[in-house]
């Protein structure tokens, strides 16, 4: 994660995760036919297939600035209620983004976008989303945990939102019945953490 707080350019970040979502749209719509409308999958590919077309535009070493575009983007392509979340929580990003490079940085940063997502969404980690993600997620970088254990943190979190019961968003029309499935956005936000991870480890 040090790696990140280097000035590098952000872009293969991004296209790395852009990249991942797309290659794994089927699965994200297969977990969304399960407790919700299904189009998570459609959804997620249509705003990273926007933003792999603007990628080569952008000044990759503005991250902060990156991040806003990046953001913006989603909010437009994706639609249904993650495309504000998923906005929300890139555009955020690029706002809180840290002049210093530090590990607590980084998770001031990441903190502030899922704040930003919480209250958007009128949410809270345990209730079956993409914070039950980004949260524990966000904890071990406080730590300056390397990606490795990172990425176990990512997926591990992803399967704990299948026992869970979901109280937001169109999942918890179901209520129990959505209990033993994977949250969709959960899902999609390990498949970009892992993505993210994977350009880091490669440079390190
Ligand atoms: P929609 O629910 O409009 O069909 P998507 O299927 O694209 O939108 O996204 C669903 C995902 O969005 C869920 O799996 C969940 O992770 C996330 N989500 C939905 N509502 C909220 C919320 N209020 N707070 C945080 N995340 C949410
Ligand atoms: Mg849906």
């Amino acid at each position: 994660m040090q790696m990140l707080m280097n000035p590098v350019d952000a872009r293969p970040l991004i296209e790395s995760a852009a990249r991942r979502v797309i290659a794994h749209a089927e699965e994200l719509t297969r977990l969304d036919q399960a407790i919700g409308d299904g189009d998570h999958g459609l959804n997620m590919k249509r705003g990273f297939e926007a933003v792999l077309n603007e990628l080569d535009s952008l000044d990759g070493d503005d991250t902060g600035a990156l991040l806003i575009a990046v953001g913006k983007t989603l909010v437009m392509k994706i639609g249904g209620a993650s495309g504000p979340l998923y906005g929300t929580l890139f555009m955020q990003l690029g706002k809180s983004w840290p002049n210093e490079p530090s590990a607590i940085g980084l998770h001031a940063c990441v903190d502030a976008a899922v704040q930003a997502v919480a209250a958007r969404g009128k949410s809270q980690p345990g209730q079956k989303t993409m914070l039950d993600v980004w949260v524990p997620v966000n904890a071990l970088i406080a730590q300056g945990a390397n990606c490795g254990a990172i990425r176990a943190k990512a997926a591990a979190s992803a399967q704990a939102t299948i026992p869970m019961e979901a109280l937001r968003g169109r999942a918890s029309f179901l209520k129990e019945r959505s209990i033993g499935h994977m949250d969709p956005g959960a899902r999609s936000s390990q498949l970009i953490i892992e993505a993210v991870c994977d350009v880091l480890e490669e440079s390190e």
